[in-house]
Parts: C-alpha cells; sequence; structure tokens
C-alpha cells in the first residue's frame, strides 16, 4: 500500500465506513442498498412510473440523472435543476433517497439542495476541483470508478473526498474499458473483495454501464452481491425502447421486480440483508394522493 494512501485505508480492518441516507439506506452494513430508475429524468410521468416502480419492488435509493456526461454534444443532455425537483418529489413520495450526478463545479451547491447522494461518474472521476467541492460539502458521495482508471488511481481519487473533510464515501464499480467491445465495458468483480481488505469504504456495483446490455443484468447484479457488493446501482426505465439515453441497458419495471426476487436468497447467502420497507413506505405511499404526500424536508413541490 504506497504511502499516499492516508485515510481510504484509515481502520481498514476495525471499522468500517457505513453511509447513511436520510431514508435509512445504508451502504457498507449489513442491509444492502439498491439504487435504481432511469439513466436521465425526461419527464415526470417518466420519473414517477419509474420511482412507484423501483420502491414497489424493495429498492431503497432512486437514481436519475440531471446533467448527463453525453459522448455528442447533440444528444439529450439532461433537464438541469427541473430534473432536480422532479427527483426530490419523486424520492420523498415513494420514500427513496436520491442519487444524482453533478459534473460541475459550480453546481455541487444546487444539486445537494436536492439531493442526498451526489454521484460523481466516470468520466469525473479524475476532475481534482470536483472531488475536493464535493469533499467540502458533506454530502455523501457515490464515486464511481473511471473508464480506464487503475484501483490506485480510484482509492486516491477517494482520498481527494476524503481528505476534504468528507468520510461518507462509497465506491462503485461499473466495467472498464477493454479491448473487447461485445460488452459495453468489462466488469471487473475481483474489486469487490480487492477492496473489502485495501479499503474501510463500501463498495457497490452498477451492473447497467458495465455491461449494456439488459438481459445481461439480472445474472451480474446477482453474482456482484454473491461476490460481496454491499449494494447496487440498476438503470430501470418504464419504456426502455423510447428512453432517450442508455435504453439497451435498462431494465423495464417488470424485469426488476423479478430481478428483486432473484436477488433475495443471494444476498441471504452473502449474510447480508435485502433493504428493509416498513408498511408506511412505498406500498402505501404509492396509493397515497399528492395532496397528502408527508411533508418533504427540503419542501419540493412541483409546479
Ligand atoms: C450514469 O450513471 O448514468 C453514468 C453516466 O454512469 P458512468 O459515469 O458510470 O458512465
Ligand atoms: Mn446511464
Amino acid at each position: 500500500m504506497p504511502q499516499s494512501y492516508r485515510l481510504v485505508r484509515r481502520d481498514a480492518r476495525a471499522e468500517r465506513t457505513v453511509v447513511r441516507l436520510r431514508n435509512g439506506a445504508t451502504f457498507g452494513g449489513e442491509e444492502i442498498a439498491i439504487c435504481a430508475g432511469p439513466c436521465g429524468v425526461e419527464s415526470s410521468e417518466q420519473l414517477d412510473a419509474a420511482a412507484r416502480a423501483v420502491a414497489g419492488a424493495g429498492a431503497n435509493v432512486l437514481r436519475g440523472g440531471a446533467y448527463k456526461p453525453r459522448t455528442s454534444p447533440y444528444s439529450f443532455q439532461g433537464l438541469g435543476e427541473e430534473a432536480l425537483k422532479m427527483l426530490r418529489y419523486a424520492g420523498d413520495r415513494f420514500d427513496l433517497a436520491v442519487v444524482t450526478e453533478v459534473m460541475d463545479t459550480r453546481d455541487v451547491e444546487l444539486v445537494a439542495r436536492y439531493a442526498d447522494m451526489l454521484q460523481i461518474g466516470a468520466r469525473n472521476m479524475q476532475n481534482f476541483p470536483l472531488l475536493r467541492e464535493v469533499g467540502a460539502s458533506r454530502v455523501p458521495v457515490l464515486l464511481k470508478r473511471g473508464l480506464s482508471a487503475t484501483v490506485q488511481e480510484w482509492l486516491l481519487a477517494a482520498e481527494y473526498v476524503l481528505v476534504g473533510g468528507n468520510d461518507n464515501v462509497v465506491l462503485c464499480e461499473r466495467g472498464v474499458r477493454s479491448f473487447d467491445v461485445a460488452t459495453r465495458n468489462l466488469l471487473d468483480i475481483s474489486v469487490v473483495p480487492l477492496l473489502e481488505e485495501m479499503t474501510h469504504l463500501p463498495v457497490i456495483v452498477d451492473p447497467s454501464h458495465a455491461v449494456g446490455i439488459a438481459r445481461l443484468v439480472p445474472p451480474i447484479a446477482v453474482a456482484s452481491v454473491a461476490a460481496g457488493a454491499h449494494g447496487l446501482l440498476i438503470e430501470v426505465h418504464p419504456d426502455p425502447p423510447n428512453a432517450l439515453s442508455d435504453g439497451a441497458q435498462s431494465l423495464d419495471c417488470a424485469q426488476f421486480e423479478l430481478l428483486m426476487r432473484r436477488l433475495a436468497p443471494v444476498v441471504e447467502f452473502a449474510g447480508r440483508r435485502m433493504p428493509a420497507r416498513t408498511s408506511s413506505r412505498s406500498g402505501d405511499s404509492a396509493a397515497t394522493p399528492d395532496s397528502d404526500v408527508r411533508s418533504s424536508v427540503r419542501g419540493v413541490r412541483l409546479a
């Protein structure tokens, strides 16, 4: 272990970090976290349908991009603050915590106003000013592995956040570029047990961006949990063929529900628990009229 790791391995054996979000979702404890939702927030109807479905199936964190890092400047770029409002609203409505990507140092404060967790995308893993900014924010951070990042580079990126004073970092393996284009990326599942040895930080897996093919997502999600992942990040869209981004790798709502049922015995086998859902959560709130939605901490209401 290089001298340069000071914080990412602190108490690696003795005390592991458990990142806890506002709705009780945890990363790094006995209970795993299931983050699910569309690649990008496209409309309140789309997000509402996705949130309702993933909450009903037992997920506890809603994902959805408001600022999208697209390869082409002509592709859908995300709806910005409007999408953040929709995420907060849907999150509160279905008792889901919200994770969403922040791409720009100038947006950190704004995104943190709505989200419970800030995602640093693969393309920004070594955006050092951004890492320092989220380090100063104190909001939990989901740090994706860079497209071609070594484990050392990834952990040193986490070190940037920790050194700024933010201990709430979760690592997310999402595959790396390889010579082979048969799958979108090459999932490095070995980092799950490896990082368990190297750092006290929780590690989750994003099988959607790793494989890029929806029908391969369920078996890889199951394998990730069996390997010891503390959670999953899965793209779910109510109408994948018409998604504005990443439709090919998105599960539809029924496929996600089926996956959640397949996951349960494997999670138990791995010595962990599925997210706890109480009766006051998704099932009931899904049927609650908007006017009765429990009051949000931030009180976001759609116009
Ligand atoms: C995403 O989660 O939608 C995303 C863009 O992921 P990544 O940064 O891993 O490509
Ligand atoms: Mn995506």
